[in-house]
């Protein structure tokens, strides 16, 4: 069977048991599909297993989980990811293969080199096969007209950390970019940000709701003023012990 390269058009012959390999007239490295072949790549990983524990604590840091927590695994896998580059300049990306985290698709596009795919680059590594059918995203997306939207496809592996860590009694789950060095999916306690902005806001309320009743019952300007003063403190200091004992998860 006869497969056009998409870079230089030279017809390969294709056996039916390879599925990857250079094309034999330009050398670009291409992935073979039922009926036409798409170029093929992977990103070079930058990011080294022992810094995966940094990029955790810097993470949960953020969301201000700030308990001792401990890496228990750090796997480093490709995952395949269809690019497909539209006619109007955009670039869409799709999952090449099932997963539970469907936040890879939200993967920043590397900003390292797109390098050609051969195998021997990848030897020993994990390299999750492309288990999503181009055609079937392709019927998805664009139905009949594909070929008035697309100008051209290709197949991208691209390198991330599957992580799982402990932090109190649990356990959960992260995927980190391995080149961007971000944490682009996880699992986490409840940061406590977010719950401490409400109460924040609870408190300022009551506050100004005293400071007024104090100034309406409270004979005498400056004893309000001096009464007003030594409630300000006394809130101070309670919200600030009561949040940082909140920045903590028991
Ligand atoms: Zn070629």
């Amino acid at each position: 069977m006869g497969i056009e390269c998409p870079q230089c058009g030279a017809v390969q012959e294709v056996s039916a048991k390879e599925n990857s390999f250079p094309c034999s007239f330009c050398g670009a490295s291409l992935y073979f599909l039922i009926d036409q072949a798409v170029q093929h790549f992977w990103f070079r990983p930058t990011l080294k297993k022992h810094l995966v524990p940094g990029i955790i604590g810097k993470w949960l840091d953020e969301k201000e989980l700030r308990n001792p927590f401990s890496v228990l695994k750090s796997e480093k896998f490709f995952f395949p990811m269809w690019f497909l580059y539209l006619k109007d300049g955009g670039l869409l990306k799709e999952l090449g293969a099932p997963t539970p985290f469907l936040e890879l698709k939200d993967l920043p596009t590397p900003r390292g080199d797109m390098q050609a795919y051969r195998p021997e680059d990848l030897d020993g590594e994990t390299v999750i096969p492309p288990g999503i059918r181009l055609d079937s995203i392709l019927d998805r997306r664009f139905g009949e007209q594909t070929a008035a939207r697309l100008i051209k496809a290709r197949l991208c592996h691209i390198p991330v950390y599957h992580v799982v860590y402990s932090l109190g009694e649990q356990t959960f789950s992260a995927i980190v970019d391995a080149v961007q060095g971000e944490v682009i999916a996880g699992d986490s306690p409840k940061s406590p940000s977010k719950s401490k902005d409400k109460f924040y806001g609870y408190i300022m309320f009551g506050a100004m709701a005293l400071f007024f009743f104090q100034g309406l019952l409270i004979p005498g300007f400056l004893n309000a003023l001096f009464l007003g003063g030594i409630s300000a403190g006394v809130l101070a200091l309670f919200l600030s012990d009561w949040l940082s004992k909140r920045g903590r998860v028991q």
